[in-house]
């Protein structure tokens, strides 16, 4: 790796450990500087290098002069009755991304963009009707954790992570898997596997690769039973159909009592009636999962609309019948315009 002057430093939280370690190396460095240095900025939380007392003064030095640690600080601040939290960040480029906090029973789950916009059009979500942007580097995604981190409302830890933000992680395939290692070594962040879940629309290929790659948990996209419905709401099943989803699920390596999430939208009459709940169920047959259904929270100009909350017990009635576990998203946030699908970069206070 070449070293970049010093109107080009590299942004250090870009790196993995491994990467870091090789880069290092080449600048003399015994590969423990690297782990030093990996574990100043995910464990500490530290910003600037000079600062890093586990080092030398002549490394420290030298690193200033070729990278930098970036850092996130957040263009709005919106809390929901509920005592969601919605963090608006701009970013180098002007673009804008969200993340949100939501609080659990004495914990917090950290929802985390990884694109602005997304590529993926599915009919029902905001993100999608934005169109694909750009990517996020991997500083940008870690960014999005470390700020979260500092800045928790209550002295809850913060122990989920879920790739449900902006985007779909797989077709950043790259900076995602780099940002998972970070998130899951235990000098980095320090998150468990079981605590940290992709969620993916069934980029099939890519998730053969990313579960081969990583251990973490999964939640599935599927939101229709049959591919005549999944065509209509989620576009990429034209190219990944259902057998070809469902057999991935099968191929990919699942830890014992590990199961994948299903989520499932529920849009009034197109896919939640009780004809979809019994298709659903047999469609599902022997695999390891769970249900999630999430009733569609409504946004702008959006072309459909939840159905009644007594459909959605029955629905669930149903799946349970089979023997399913099947628990109901309560989306929060949705008066700041923070659940599931509400999520565009806006600011409100604009
Ligand atoms: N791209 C990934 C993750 C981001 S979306 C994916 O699609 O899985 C996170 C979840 O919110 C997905 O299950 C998505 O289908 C759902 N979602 C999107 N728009 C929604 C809306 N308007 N109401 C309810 N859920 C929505
Ligand atoms: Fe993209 Fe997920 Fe929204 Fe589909 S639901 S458009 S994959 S963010």
């Amino acid at each position: 790796m070449v070293l970049k002057s010093l109107d080009s430093r590299l942004d250090l939280k870009n790196f993995d450990l491994s990467e870091l370690e090789a880069w290092l190396k080449e600048l003399g460095e015994p590969g423990y500087r690297a782990r030093q240095l990996f574990q100043a900025i995910y464990a500490q939380g530290q910003q600037d290098i000079t600062a890093i007392s586990t080092l030398p003064k002549s490394l420290r030095y030298m690193l200033t002069e070729n990278a930098f640690i970036s850092s996130f600080s957040p263009e709005e601040v919106l809390k929901s009755a509920d005592g969601t939290v919605k963090f608006l960040f701009r970013l180098d480029d002007n673009k804008r991304i969200e993340s949100v906090l939501i609080p659990q029973a004495g914990y917090y789950t950290l929802c985390v963009s990884t694109q602005v916009g997304c590529a993926q059009g599915c009919r029902f979500c905001l993100t999608g009707k934005m169109g694909f942007k750009r990517h996020l580097e991997t500083a940008e995604i870690v960014n999005q954790i470390l700020y979260a981190r500092a800045h928790l409302p209550q002295p809850w830890p913060l122990r989920n992570i879920v790739f449900m933000g902006m985007g779909e992680s797989l077709h950043n395939f790259q900076h995602t898997l780099k940002a998972i290692q970070i998130i899951l070594h235990p000098l980095g962040l320090n998150f468990s596997h079981r605590r940290v879940t992709v969620s993916t629309v069934g980029l099939v290929p890519q998730m053969l690769k990313m579960s081969e790659a990583a251990n973490i948990s999964w939640a599935i996209s599927l939101h229709a039973p049959d591919n005549q419905t999944r065509n209509f709401l989620v576009p990429v099943n034209k190219k990944y159909p259902l057998d070809a989803l469902l057999e991935a699920m099968k191929r990919m390596p699942l830890p014992p009592r590990k199961r994948f999430t299903i989520e499932y939208v529920l849009l009034k009459e197109v896919n939640s009636t009780l004809k979809h709940a019994h298709a659903l169920a047999k469609l599902l047959k022997n695999l390891p999962v769970k249900i999630n259904l999430i009733p569609f929270n409504p946004h702008p100009g959006s072309e459909f609309q939840a159905p009644s909350w007594e459909l959605v017990l029955q629905f669930q009635e149903v799946l349970q019948k089979y023997g399913y576990t099947v628990t109901i998203r309560q989306s929060k946030g949705a008066d700041i315009g923070a659940a599931c699908g509400q999520l565009d970069g806006q600011p409100q206070a604009a």
